[in-house]
C-alpha cells in the first residue's frame, strides 16, 4: 500500500490531500517566499489520528512538517527545499476541552485558533494574554511551537509563560501526556519546555493546558507623538516607573511604517502628523480605576517636558482597536506594496536608540535606495528593522542583497548584545544567522536533544538547526 493509501485509511479519504493546485496554499509560506513541494497534507481530528500518521510515516522514512495556520514569519510551517515530506496541519483538533474558572486555566486541543481561545477565554470573564496581527488564523499549536510573542508581552510574558502543561505525539508515535495544570510541580526536569519554541522539530503538540488572567475592568489606549525611537524609550520609561505592569502594551511605530499601517486599515486615519508614534494601553482590574485620566495626565506631564509631540486618547473601545489595527496593518501593508526584507531583533533596551542610528546609518551608507520600517515592541527592546524596496518595485529586485542586508543588521544587534531573531523563530530564514551567531555548544546541545527525541529526523527537517559542519 502506498503512504498516501495509508494515511487516508487512518483519517479518512477527504482528509489527505494530494493533488497540487489544492496542496499549494498549505505548501507556501505566509509571505509567498518559500514553496516546496509536499508528498501531501493529512488532516487528523484527534491525537490518535496524529500518534498514528507518525507511526506511519516514521515506518515509510518520510518526514513530517507539522503546521498550525500558517502565518509563521520565517517559513517553519512549509516543506524544505527537496520537499516531499507530509504536512501534517492540526486545524481539524480545535476543540476546547475544559475551562477551569477556579483554577485560571484552559484546556485547548492545538489547532483552536488564538483568537478562538482569546474568545472562549473573554466570555468565562479571563483574559488570555496573547494578541498580534495574525491571530484569526495562528493556531495554539503554533504560538506554542514559536514561543510567540505580541503586543503584551510587556505585562504577561510570551507564550512560555502562559503553558501550564502540554500534550505531545512522540517521534515514536507515543502520546506523552503531560497536561499538567499546576502552578507548581517540581518533580525532575521540565519536559514540556523542550516543545515550546521547538517549532515542531521534536514533536507534534496536539493539546495544551493555558494560563489565564481576570480579565481587566477597565483599559484606557493612546496614541503619541514622538520626535525619534530615543524619546519613544523615555515616554515608556516614564510611564513604566509610573505604572509598572498596569502599562499592557507599548508599541514603537516610525513614520513611514504608521502611514502604510493607517494606509492599509479600512477606515485608518492618523489624528495627527509626527516623526513617529507609541501606541500605549494602560489596564485596570479595579473596576473604579480611571487609566484613562492617569494616562492623560502622564501624557501632557511628557509633552510639558518635550518628551511627547501630541497625543491622543481614544475615546471608546472601537476607536482604541483603530489604532491597534493600524499598527497591526503593518506587516500586511508591506507584503501588499512590494514586501520587504524583515528582521526581528531585540537588543537590551538602552542601546535602542543606538541600534536604530546604526541602522539609519547602514541603509544610508550602503542601501542608500531602499526605504526603512522601524517598528516594534518597544517595551521588550524587539524591533522589527525591515528594509523596503526602492518605490515601485517588489521584492524580487533586493534579490541579490538581501543575504547582505540581514548579515548587516543581525551583526548589528548581536554585536549590542541582541539576538537576531527576537519571536518569530529560525525556521528557513534564520538558518544563516544561526549559522552566524549561535555560539557552537548551545548547537552542540541542541543537537543532542533533538537526537535524542527524534533520532531519524522525522520532524520538521531541514529548520531550525543549520546542518552539520555549516555551523
Ligand atoms: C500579520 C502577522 C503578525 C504577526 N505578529 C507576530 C507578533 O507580534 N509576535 C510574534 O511572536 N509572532 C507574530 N507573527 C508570527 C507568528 O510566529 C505566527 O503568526 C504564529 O505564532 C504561528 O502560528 P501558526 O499556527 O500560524 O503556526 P505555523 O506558521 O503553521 O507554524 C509555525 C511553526 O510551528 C510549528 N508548528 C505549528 N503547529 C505545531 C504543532 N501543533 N506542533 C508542533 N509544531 C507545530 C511549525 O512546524 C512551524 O515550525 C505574526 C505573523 C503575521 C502574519
Amino acid at each position: 500500500m502506498t503512504l498516501r493509501a495509508a494515511l487516508r485509511e487512518i483519517v479518512g479519504q477527504g482528509a489527505v490531500v494530494a493533488a497540487p493546485g489544492d496542496r499549494a496554499a498549505f505548501e507556501t509560506d505566509w509571505r509567498g517566499i518559500a514553496r516546496h513541494a509536499a508528498l501531501c497534507v493529512v488532516l487528523p481530528d484527534s491525537a490518535a489520528q496524529v500518534a498514528a500518521v507518525v507511526k506511519c510515516c516514521a515506518d515509510a522514512g518520510v518526514g513530517i512538517v507539522p503546521q498550525g495556520g500558517n502565518t509563521g514569519l520565517v517559513a517553519g510551517g512549509v516543506p524544505a527545499p527537496g520537499g516531499g515530506q507530509v504536512i501534517l496541519n492540526l486545524r481539524r483538533l480545535h476543540q476546547i476541552r475544559a475551562l477551569d474558572p477556579v483554577g485560571d486555566t484552559m484546556t485547548v486541543e492545538a489547532g483552536a485558533t488564538l483568537h478562538a481561545a482569546r474568545a472562549v477565554a473573554a466570555g468565562a470573564g479571563k483574559l488570555f494574554p496573547i494578541s498580534f496581527g495574525a491571530e484569526g488564523s495562528a493556531q495554539i499549536g503554533g504560538i506554542i511551537s514559536t514561543n510567540a510573542g505580541g503586543m503584551q508581552v510587556l505585562s504577561y510574558g510570551s507564550t512560555r509563560a502562559q503553558v501550564l502543561g502540554l500534550e505531545v505525539v512522540l517521534a515514536d508515535g507515543r502520546i506523552w501526556d503531560g497536561l499538567n495544570a499546576l502552578r507548581k510541580d517540581n518533580t525532575g526536569f521540565d519536559l514540556k519546555q523542550l516543545f515550546i519554541g521547538a517549532e515542531g522539530t521534536l514533536g507534534i503538540i496536539t493539546a495544551a493546558t493555558l494560563r489565564l488572567y481576570p480579565a481587566p475592568s477597565a483599559q484606557a489606549c493612546a496614541l503619541a507623538g514622538v520626535a525619534d525611537v530615543a524619546a519613544g524609550l523615555e515616554l515608556f520609561t516614564r510611564i513604566r516607573h509610573q505604572c509598572g505592569p498596569a502599562l499592557t502594551l507599548c508599541e514603537f511605530i516610525d513614520g513611514p511604517a504608521m502611514r502604510l499601517g493607517a494606509a492599509h486599515t479600512p477606515g485608518g486615519r492618523l489624528p495627527f502628523a509626527a516623526p513617529a508614534y507609541v501606541l500605549l494601553e494602560l489596564s485596570a482590574l479595579d473596576a473604579d480605576a480611571t487609566p484613562a485620566a492617569t494616562l492623560e495626565r502622564l501624557l501632557a506631564r511628557a509633552m510639558e517636558a518635550g518628551v511627547a509631540l501630541d497625543a491622543v486618547i481614544a475615546q471608546s473601545a472601537r476607536e482604541a482597536l483603530g489604532f491597534i489595527a493600524m499598527r497591526e496593518a503593518v506587516s500586511e501593508g508591506e507584503l501588499r506594496e512590494g514586501g520587504a526584507v524583515k528582521h526581528d531583533i531585540a537588543v537590551p533596551l538602552a542601546v535602542i536608540p543606538e541600534m536604530v542610528a546604526a541602522v539609519e546609518r547602514l541603509v544610508a551608507e550602503t542601501y542608500p535606495d531602499c526605504r526603512l520600517n522601524v517598528f516594534g515592541h518597544l517595551g521588550d527592546g524587539n524591533l522589527h528593522i525591515n528594509i523596503r524596496p526602492p518605490a515601485g518595485q517588489g521584492l524580487a529586485s533586493l534579490a541579490s542583497r538581501k543575504e547582505a542586508m540581514t548579515a548587516d543588521v543581525e551583526a548589528l544587534a548581536v554585536a549590542r548584545g541582541g539576538s537576531f531573531s527576537a519571536e518569530h523563530g529560525i525556521g528557513q530564514f534564520r538558518l544563516a544567522g544561526m549559522r552566524a551567531h549561535k555560539p557552537a555548544v548551545d548547537l552542540e546541545l541542541m543537537r543532542a536533544l533533538k537526537a535524542a527525541l527524534d533520532p531519524h529526523n522525522l520532524f520538521n527537517p531541514g529548520k531550525l538547526l543549520p546542518g552539520k559542519g555549516t555551523s
